[in-house]
């Protein structure tokens, strides 16, 4: 095993200890990815001079006996869509090649405070529009469980690099599932926070009113104090949610006593792979075994997740990525012969396919007569996604659910058939409908060796919860050990 993929915890003790330095953890990183990424494709840029520059300052901070933050000299990867002062931020689209974040992200702010090692930025697809990490400009992430498939998206890159133990924390965005659903297919704990529990400033907008910011760790422990650092409220995010931040990491090992887990005939619908079926049920076997209880719930609108999805999350892009028009922001054409055809120009040759597709969607469910129809209607059933949540909340406190209908599939599999590609969402997404928390955790493998993943989805601000039943799954089970079959 490479260093980067020891438990959080190892990591820790001999961080603290001394017998590994930050400079030493910063290395190894760098050693992985050089030796791996060739192949994985989950960075788009790193600065290994940066890097190691801030690792010897957090030293330095150690060897002079001053307390040191949350993170203390642990290297974290980011998503590509989230500034980080000084560095190109591409959102894996040409229409920000070139464009160098004037300023910290709030999240970058506190890793910063937390004594993080910031190593790169990763590969995503374009503005995180999509479900495989295709859709990015730059480069084609690749799983480690399985270099022929994809590491799901659109945080792929952050997913992998944790994954082929490159790094061991990384932070993505999930807007409809692009935390949890390539955690679940590389085999890492992934955790969509409540909206609002973290500022979105500094985030690069694709849906404003879904977007979070979240973590990516080898473990539930990992993952715990990741959240921790970056959670908070922020003035500059108007929709960050001024609540304290408890101590995630001290509560972890508390089990949940009598905890009640609902399982919703919705979430076992026609097309759910057998094997990926199978896996959660072994896993609600384990919590059984654990005295949990498990309750039948309902959740009726669940089945219109995925076509309400495709009308607010285009609506608010559409709208979100007008500011790239060549002037305020991001790629001007060089050739064009009056103001319209520059913004044209710009625009189509900026964007990608999806991101086009998503602002042509969106753009048409606005418009004055499909307005009412399509926009207000979608915003309508939102609701009542809400409402089935609030309401099964009352009888249980969590609930449990595949996290992809699928094993990972293929690269170039789904390219070319966009619904099926929005398919791969459909148990992730209506916990962004509905603004509440979920995790997904490491729950077994395939007959073929594919990681599989059981999503836990919790009322508004419960995160504790769901990491601490999470961590009682990881306690049982073995899985989270395994590591993806690359050369250390
Ligand atoms: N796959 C979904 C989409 O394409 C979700 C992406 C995300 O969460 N950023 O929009």
């Amino acid at each position: 095993m490479s260093t980067p993929g020891l438990p959080i915890s190892e990591l820790l003790s001999l961080l603290n200890s001394g017998k590994l330095t930050a400079v030493d953890l910063t290395q190894a990183c760098l050693d992985q990815i050089s030796r791996q990424d060739a192949r994985v494709g989950a960075f788009l840029s790193v600065d290994p001079a940066a890097s190691l520059e801030q690792a010897r300052q957090i030293d330095k901070r150690r060897a002079r006996g001053e307390t040191l933050g949350l993170l203390a000299g642990l290297p974290v990867a980011i998503k590509d869509v989230i500034c980080q002062k000084g560095t190109v931020t591409t959102c894996a689209s040409r229409m920000l090649e070139k464009f160098v974040a004037p300023y910290d992200a709030h999240v970058i702010e506190k890793l910063r405070k937390a004594d993080a090692v910031l190593l790169g930025k990763t590969n995503m697809d374009e503005f995180a529009m999509g479900s495989s990490t295709e859709n990015s400009a730059y480069q084609v992430t690749r799983n480690p469980w399985d270099l022929e498939r994809t590491p799901g998206g659109s945080s792929g890159g952050s997913a992998a690099a944790v994954a082929a133990q490159m790094v061991p924390l990384s932070l993505g965005s999930d807007t409809g599932g692009s935390i949890r659903q390539p955690a679940g297919l590389c085999s890492v704990v992934g955790l969509k926070p409540t909206y609002g529990r973290v500022s979105r400033y500094g985030l690069i907008a694709y849906a404003s009113s879904l977007d979070q910011i979240g973590p990516f760790a080898q473990d539930v422990r990992g993952t715990a104090l990741l959240l921790e650092a970056i959670a908070g409220a922020d003035s500059r995010d108007s929709t960050s949610v001024p609540k304290d931040v408890p101590r995630y990491s001290q509560t972890l090992e508390q089990p949940l006593q009598g905890l009640r887990i609902g399982v919703a005939r919705e979430h076992f619908a026609p097309g759910l792979d057998p094997e990926v079926e199978r896996s959660v049920r072994e896993a609600l076997r384990v919590y059984e075994s654990l005295g949990a209880t498990l309750q039948e719930i309902s959740l009726p609108h669940q089945k219109y997740a995925v076509a309400v999805y495709y009308i607010v999350a285009p609506s608010e892009a559409s709208s979100n990525l007008a500011r790239y028009d060549g002037v305020h922001y991001g790629h001007r054409a060089a050739q064009f012969d009056s103001m319209v055809e520059m913004y044209s120009a710009s625009r189509g040759e900026g964007f990608g396919s999806e991101v086009k597709r998503r602002i042509m969607l969106g753009t048409y469910a606005l418009s004055a007569g499909y307005y009412d129809a399509y926009y207000l209607k979608a915003l309508k059933v939102r609701r009542l996604i809400r409402n089935d949540f609030d309401a099964a909340f009352q009888q249980v406190d969590l609930i449990a659910t595949p996290v992809n209908p699928t094993p990972a599939f293929k690269i170039g599999e789904l390219v070319n058939d966009p619904l099926a590609m929005y398919l791969s969402d459909i148990y992730t997404i209506s916990a962004n409908l509905a603004g509440i928390p979920g995790i997904s955790v490491q729950a077994g493998f395939s007959s073929g060796g594919l990681p599989l993943g059981l999503q836990l989805l919790a009322a508004p601000f419960e995160e504790e919860r769901l990491l601490r039943a999470a961590r009682m799954l990881e306690r049982e089970t073995e899985w989270h050990r395994r590591r993806a079959p690359l050369a250390g």
